[in-house]
């Protein structure tokens, strides 16, 4: 099936699309699809596009990120299949490794997706040998990379799950969590949720990225600064309100 560009809904069909053909090629889990229809319904509620407040929440996220000691950038099937370009591109400016985290966790599965990173030119990739867990999370859920996840200072965890989005803040890691819900166990203990859509919230962050890495005339401190003035909480009760406003207005 191919999606004729001139669809109103085309970017939309595409990415299912990609959620398919990734599920059928072994890359996403079969309850990749169900997270992604909870995330386009949330997206209809905000008028498929970035809201202010996220566009606030990337430009912190990008802060965070570029003064992280040890940035990560945790990757699961339906994040691999809707962005690896971004992704790796991210993972190149931040010399971040992309360190594969699956809810579902199978040997496959983390095999097939670290052959199509670097199939897409990847060279940073963890996640085929973990070698630590995540402390108050159960089974293969725990696991992940010394080197990684499990020693980073901040870590980018696009749609993580509720659970193992509180076992990292737990672990006194600073996150970033990209969700289409404000509502979500992850938006909510994340220390930055940017409630956007993926494939346009990771472009924006990496182009805030460069240009806060590109200012010579930013010192670190000046990075603190915005990521201090940010408030999770606030933010995404500014999201709910700017949701309201647009469906009051409809
Ligand atoms: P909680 O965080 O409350 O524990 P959960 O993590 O268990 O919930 P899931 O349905 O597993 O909930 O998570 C999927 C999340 O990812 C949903 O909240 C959905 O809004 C979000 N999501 C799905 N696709 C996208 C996307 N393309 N861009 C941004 N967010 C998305
Ligand atoms: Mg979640």
């Amino acid at each position: 099936m191919s999606v004729p560009e001139s669809h109103p809904r085309y970017h939309s069909l595409k990415m299912r699309e990609l959620i398919i053909e990734g599920m059928e090629k072994g890359l996403v889990a079969k309850a990749g699809l169900i997270a992604h229809g909870r995330g386009e319904a949330f997206d209809y509620m905000m008028g498929e596009k970035s809201l202010p407040p996220a566009i606030r929440a990337s430009r912190a996220a990008a802060a965070m990120l570029a003064s992280a000691q040890k940035p990560v950038i945790s990757v699961n099937g339906n994040t691999a299949v809707l962005a690896v370009r971004e992704l790796v591109e991210l993972s190149g400016l931040l010399g971040a490794p992309l360190e594969i985290n699956l809810f579902y966790r199978t040997e496959e599965r983390i095999a097939r997706l670290t052959e199509f990173l670097e199939e897409h030119s990847a060279s940073n990739i963890l996640g085929a040998e973990p070698d630590n867990k995540i402390p108050g999370l159960d089974h293969d859920r725990a696991l992940c990379c010394a080197d990684g996840i499990y020693s980073a200072d901040v870590i980018l965890v696009p749609l993580e799950d509720g659970d193992r989005a509180k076992a990292l803040a737990d672990m006194g890691k600073m996150t970033i969590v990209i969700d289409l819900n404000p509502l979500s166990r992850s938006s909510k203990t994340a220390t930055i949720a940017i409630v956007d859509e993926l494939t346009r919230a990771i472009p924006m962050l990496a182009a805030n990225v460069r240009e806060l890495k590109g200012l010579s005339s930013q010192s670190p401190a000046d990075l603190d600064k915005i990521v201090g003035e940010f408030d999770n909480q606030k933010n995404l009760s500014d999201i709910i309100q700017e949701m309201s406003g647009y469906l009051s207005s409809i």
